[in-house]
């Protein structure tokens, strides 16, 4: 059975005092929840404040975005062990407005994942098409592709460490969520490809969230979905109550 998991993006939001405060209430609140994974992902700069405010609680630290490089002279990058080092499980890997805004690559994802694998890190790997490939048909194909390009090189058992964020790019802070049918026909063929590329029981344990406008109340029918194990939280996971709302609804 894959434990539902719901995982805030705060995005380049907030300040100091904000995200900790921010963080401190939403782990205050996890106290009462069980069988949810939970995690928050707050701009680098405040990873570290955030993750000694929460931690002991159940609620896990991302990060927004990571380099592949080790270390050495890349300016104003972070590596994988530096957000090990202060207390990330998670990085959200190829959002698309890095895909979008800062021109990330399914081959420059792919070497994050297999960097964020090897030091430890859980990648949330984020795909999804925009309107204009929605409206072409061309849906499963941009999402077989970018699985293959952001996903290659992948033994079953990494790829069971990897969370999927199906994030229809027209859904990301517009207000315009998918219907439950929508997205249930995209996380029922990435199981497919999972399927076809490894095997059944791999398929079977890969938690793949869905993103895109997500509020506590369009979260119950999205997260009823069979194949939809949880959601990858903009705008809503700002606020501590509409952050728990949404994970209310996947309990
Ligand atoms: C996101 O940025 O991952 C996202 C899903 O944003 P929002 O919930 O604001 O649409």
């Amino acid at each position: 059975m894959r434990r539902p998991f719901i995982a805030g993006n705060w995005k380049m939001n907030l300040d100091m005092a904000s995200a900790v405060a921010l963080a401190k209430g939403v782990a205050r609140e996890a106290e009462k929840v069980e069988e949810v994974d939970l995690a928050v992902c707050p701009p680098s700069v405040y990873l570290a404040a955030v993750a000694q405010a929460i931690s002991g609680s159940q609620v896990q630290v991302g990060a927004q975005n990571m380099y592949h490089q080790p270390k050495g002279a890349f300016t104003g990058e972070i590596s994988a062990a530096m957000l090990v080092d202060v207390g990330c499980r998670y990085v959200i890997l190829g959002h698309s407005e890095r895909r979008h805004i800062l021109g990330e690559t399914d081959e420059l994802v792919n070497k994050k994942v297999h960097a964020a694998l090897a030091a430890g890190l859980a990648p949330i790997v984020c795909v999804g098409e925009t309107l204009e490939e929605r409206e072409a048909g061309n849906t499963l194909d941009v999402i077989r592709r970018q699985f293959d390009g952001s996903l290659a090189g992948l033994s079953a058992q990494q790829l069971a460490g990897v969370v999927i964020a199906y994030e229809p790019v027209w859904a990301i802070g517009t207000g315009k969520v998918a219907t439950p049918e929508q997205a249930e026909e995209v996380h029922l063929d990435l199981r497919k490809i999972i399927q076809d590329r490894y095997n059944r029981r791999t398929a079977e344990v890969v938690r793949i969230q869905y993103g895109g406008s997500v509020t506590p109340d369009n979260a119950r029918v999205l997260l009823a979905c069979p194949n939809i194990d949880g959601a990858l939280v903009g705008g809503a996971s700002l606020q501590v109550e509409s952050f728990m709302g949404i994970v209310a609804a996947a309990g």
